[in-house]
């Protein structure tokens, strides 16, 4: 049977591109993986504890479909140690970030309104924007993948869109926000019409002093959707918690989207979350400065293999160019794959602008990166270099 009955939205996107090539991996046992995008850290102890506590309490009914409340205030006030204001009413705890992207473009999006995504971007964005009929339109960046931001300038007034997304700390780039161009996004979106949905799941990994978001702009706040989650800061991808920061005017339509979704994020893991939080962050401090070593190890070695590569600022991803080898990041990360027995992502998993890069995930153990990077070098000494 043909696919006549599918939903011609649905027809039009597809697996994403990371999964994708994860799944490949597993034909080549041998194979060392840098594919993915999770921490290899334990959970914090403090956050297991309360888990079994919260199971063995029998706190496994529905939540309120905004959440514990007790969550929702540690998740406020640490947020405002980073400068950005929500109060507890203001915040959605949703399934991952995940489920906060999805709610909020469903929420928001027309068919034909105009999405601006970044042109190397975590593959959601497009999906969810074409997921509602809504039109990606995507903005350049420079060599560096900092932001052009004159560029999104002219793109908001000819295009007139209704949606702008950031995403810093950025995967795959692992970039960041800087103060600059907070400035000046935040004159743009000041003087139009339009609605900016920030993705921060990395927020928690930016190796900088300081931490700057669009989101602590208090004059635009009615014009600024945070999204965030504990994934990635708390090393717990597969207990799926996340959440969503707004203003009622936004807030009251997305959680009706949450609501018919999904009811509430997982309860056991809302306890374990509210009790451990606080005395949890020591553990996100210590997987920072590990992954802050990794990255300088990781990008010495490229860099002495003469890859073109920038130096990452937050998360834990690097993404070096590989257009100099005449192959496409495909067809590089296949070979690598085969050949070198060292999985990484090709940057066309992250739109047409990561063709001529591929992403290292190094949320790996040093060992691990040690071999990796060691398989790199004899692969490209021997196909390139030879
Ligand atoms: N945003 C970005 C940029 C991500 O990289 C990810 C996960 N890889 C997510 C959102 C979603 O994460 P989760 O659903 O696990 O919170």
């Amino acid at each position: 049977m043909n696919d006549t009955f599918i939903s011609n939205y649905i027809k039009n996107i597809e697996i994403s591109g990371i999964r994708k090539f994860f799944n490949e991996v597993a034909n080549y046992q041998e194979a060392i993986s840098l594919t993915l995008g999770q921490p290899d850290f334990p959970v914090p102890q403090k956050i297991k504890e309360e888990l079994i506590k919260a199971i063995e309490e029998n706190k496994t009914g529905y939540t309120s479909n905004m959440g514990l409340i007790e969550l929702r205030e540690e998740i406020s006030a640490y947020l405002s140690d980073l400068n950005i204001n929500y109060n507890p009413e203001e915040i959605c705890l949703t399934v991952g970030g995940s489920e906060g992207l999805f709610n909020v473009f469903i929420s928001l999006l027309n068919p034909n309104d105009k999405v601006l995504i970044p042109r190397i971007a975590y593959p959601a964005y497009e999906s969810l924007t074409k997921l509602t009929g809504a039109i990606p339109i995507f903005y350049h960046l420079n060599e560096d993948f900092s932001l052009r931001v004159e560029e999104i300038e002219r793109l908001v007034e000819k295009e007139n869109p209704k949606i702008l997304v950031l995403s810093f700390p950025s995967n795959p780039t692992g970039a960041i926000l800087t103060k600059e161009e907070r400035e000046k996004l935040f004159h743009i979106i000041k003087n139009n019409d339009i609605v900016v949905i920030s993705d921060e799941i990395y927020s928690s990994l930016c190796f900088e002093e300081k931490y700057y978001s669009i989101c602590q702009c208090k004059e635009i706040k009615d014009k600024v959707i945070l999204i965030s989650g504990f994934s990635k800061m708390f090393s717990m991808t597969g207990l799926r918690v996340g959440y969503v920061c707004s203003i009622e005017r936004y807030m009251k339509h997305i959680v009706k989207v949450h609501q018919y979704n999904t009811s509430c994020a997982p309860s056991i893991v809302q306890w374990a979350l509210a009790r451990g939080f606080r005395s949890s962050l020591k553990d996100t401090l210590h997987m920072k400065e590990e992954f802050k070593r990794r990255r300088n190890y990781v990008y010495k070695r490229l860099r002495e293999l003469g890859f073109e590569v920038n130096l990452p600022q937050g998360a834990f991803y690097i993404f070096p160019s590989i257009k100099k080898y005449n192959l496409s990041s495909e067809e590089f990360a296949f070979k690598l794959l085969k050949e070198g027995g060292v999985a990484v992502v090709p940057g066309s998993a992250f739109g047409a602008g990561g063709e001529g890069f591929v992403r290292i995930s190094y949320a790996y153990s040093m060992e691990e990166l040690q071999e990796a990077l060691d398989r790199i070098e004899k692969f490209i000494k021997a196909r390139f270099l030879g």
